[in-house]
């Protein structure tokens, strides 16, 4: 069993669509980045490349290169898998946090849940993701952005 845990955040700005876990969710603001900026699917990437140790996303897709512009993060998220697979490497399970005031995630979890698992290649019941907010505190608290958190456990084939 390998152990690995993955953090992210991401600034809210106007004009931008909200994608979480792979989920557009219905929100004014969306997450600014050079990728489609899903800071939830981020997170999880960093978790299991740092379980597999095989560094992080900043050093795989770094944001100078025009190939992952506005890319979708579950597309770089195969990618992660494929390299853990060739590493000899496969998901025991994924946990994640959410921390953002709002909008309400709850209602969007499981749809996250099913998108992880299917790209993971686990069953969902394997992929738990949880949200909150931070009570009005901090940048999360106030709307300037949304944190995620993951770790994830990796089992050697
Ligand atoms: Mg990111």
């Amino acid at each position: 069993m390998r152990i690995g845990h993955g953090y992210d955040v991401h600034r809210l700005t106007e004009g931008r669509r909200l994608v979480l876990g792979g989920v557009e969710i219905p929100f004014e603001k969306g997450l600014l980045g050079h990728s489609d900026a899903d800071v939830l699917v981020h997170a999880v990437m960093d978790a299991l490349l740092g379980a597999a140790g095989l560094g992080d996303i900043g050093g795989l897709f770094p944001d100078t290169d025009l190939a992952f512009a506005g890319i979708s993060s579950l597309t770089l998220l195969d990618q992660v898998m494929d390299r853990l697979g060739a590493a000899g490497f496969r998901v025991g399970n994924v946990d994640a946090t959410l921390l953002a005031q709002r909008p309400k995630l709850a209602p969007h979890i499981p749809q996250m849940r099913a998108k992880l698992a299917a790209h993971l290649g686990v069953d969902p019941a394997r992929v738990n993701v949880k949200a909150t907010t931070e009570e009005g505190l901090g940048f999360t608290g106030t709307g300037e952005g949304i944190a995620a958190h993951s770790v994830c456990l990796l089992e050697e084939v």
